[in-house]
């Protein structure tokens, strides 16, 4: 970890977020002795994973300090306050520890990374804290040590769970745009039941009703993005433990006969339960990356970065078949294909010969508009399919490429060469995918003639 000193700013910003994050804890004290929801330390956490020139111990004991301030502006006697912020404090080094440390696995992406581990992190930041904060409680408050280990347990697991994921997967302003389309295709029904049975839950009672709303949750983790997911189940677990907390819901029952309160045992469940969805959200999103990644290396070709005929089949159909409605594809296909490219392995070797391949790939791609689709058909034949284009066009634009192609200087072992290309026309109006291949088959005649007929130039199929 290489330190980079905190200006004064930053500093004072930190210290100021300790202190709200603190004082917003302190103010929801009031339902038991201890709060019920204590943020700060898992928000903390969040912020070390999100801003990594943050992750130092500088900024634990600023964050200390901020805290301390707020206690003892609050009327804490001091050292209760130094043992309660050392309690909080543990949370987040042990929680920090856990997601970052590339001790279990090779290190992977940091955001990753955490997500996974968020449920260890949480645990074990929860039982370092608990074991300092139920030692301070049973000192100074004289509460029964069992209790506090299990309220501090309880509340500190639930809290991170809740807010930790939250924070790691608040997206960036670059991920927002695919977020938002997702959403926009994504069936409202799941979120729909996850009110309905989160009321059912409420209205029925019971410990079980913490539960009814799973398998709503799980429905949620498989069909929205990660963030989203997120966001239900901290709305769901941070409702359930208001709403026990506050007796709305009673999972007591009439005979007080438990070991624990039935607040601690609410954190509890809430904690247990939203494990599920969170671990399926992460799947799906992780699954969901992998077929991006497969379809990407399936429909483009790693040389030249052109389509793959599988690609172009997909390309097109999505053209052709806008929101299930069927056009036509019009315009013009080129058929390109470089002169002598044999030459060029011979002479300067194979991997020469791929550099020559990948640069005019992109001296096509350049010459081009960006709406034009190329493909690489094979070895060092390239297709080109420009939609809305009439044949007179076609012919001055297959021209003009050409030229380019051929005044297109590639850097080849410190010589500057370059290659020229034949070019077959042919006029397009197809309304399926398979029609494609005839329209292949002219332009294919035509680049047959133009080799016979001195190479370096384009022959139309159509008369102009
Ligand atoms: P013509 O002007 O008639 O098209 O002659 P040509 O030499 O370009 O055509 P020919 O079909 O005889 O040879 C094409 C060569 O392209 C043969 C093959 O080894 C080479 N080739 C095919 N794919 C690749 C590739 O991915 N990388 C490299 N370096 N060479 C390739
Ligand atoms: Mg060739
Ligand atoms: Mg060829």
């Amino acid at each position: 970890m290489q330190y980079q000193p905190f200006s004064l700013k930053q500093l004072a910003l930190l210290f100021s977020l300790a202190m709200v994050l603190s004082l917003t804890g302190l103010s929801l004290r009031s339902f038991e002795s201890l709060s019920i929801f204590w943020p700060g330390n898992a928000l903390l956490v969040g912020l070390l994973i999100r801003f990594p020139r943050l992750d130092h111990p500088v900024t634990l004991l600023i964050m200390f300090c901020g805290m301390l301030t707020v206690d003892l502006l609050w009327g804490t006697p001091l050292l209760i306050s130094v043992g309660l912020n050392i309690a909080n404090m543990a949370f987040v080094a042990c929680a920090r520890w856990v997601l970052l440390t590339d001790r279990f696995t090779g290190a992977q992406p940091r955001r990753l990374q955490a997500l996974v581990r968020v449920f260890p992190a949480s645990m074990i930041g929860a039982a370092a804290c608990a074991v300092l904060g139920a030692i301070v409680s049973e000192r100074y408050f004289h509460d029964e040590l069992f209790k506090a280990l299990f309220s501090w347990f309880s509340e500190q697991l639930s809290t991170s769970l809740l807010l930790l994921p939250l924070v790691i997967s608040l997206p960036r302003r670059d991920e927002l745009k695919e977020m938002k389309k997702v959403r926009q295709e994504s069936s409202l029904l799941p979120v729909v039941t996850l009110v309905i049975t989160t009321v059912a839950g409420i209205w029925v009672g019971g410990g079980a009703s913490l539960l009814f709303p799973l398998p709503a949750l799980l429905w949620c983790a498989i069909s929205y993005p990660l963030f989203v997911t997120c966001c239900l189940t901290f709305i769901t677990g941070i409702s359930e433990i208001i709403l026990v907390a506050s007796n709305v819901l009673n999972i007591q029952g009439k005979d007080d006969l438990f070991r624990i309160d039935s607040l601690s045992s609410a954190r509890v469940g809430v904690a247990a339960m939203l494990i599920g969805p969170l671990i399926v959200a992460l799947s799906t999103t992780a699954n969901k990356k992998l077929v991006a990644r497969v379809t990407q290396r399936a429909d483009f070709d790693l040389l030249t970065g052109a389509l793959t005929r599988s690609g172009l089949s997909s390309r097109l159909e999505t053209l052709m078949k806008p929101r299930g409605k069927t056009r036509n594809f019009t315009g013009a296909a080129f058929l390109v294909d470089i002169d002598r490219f044999k030459n060029i392995n011979d002479t300067w070797g194979h991997a020469s010969g791929d550099h020559v391949l990948a640069r005019t790939a992109e001296c096509i791609r350049q010459s081009l508009q960006p709406s034009a689709i190329i493909c690489r058909m094979g070895g060092e034949e390239f297709l080109v399919l420009i939609e809305g284009i009439n044949p007179a066009r076609a012919f001055l634009l297959a021209n003009r490429l050409r030229h380019r192609i051929e005044n297109n200087e590639i850097l080849l072992n410190g010589n500057n060469l370059s290659v020229t290309v034949s070019i077959g026309l042919s006029a397009l109006d197809i309304d399926h995918v398979q029609s494609l291949d005839a329209a292949i088959d002219q332009a294919d005649q035509q680049l047959y003639i133009a080799k016979h007929s001195g190479r370096n130039q384009v022959r139309p199929e159509f008369v102009l």
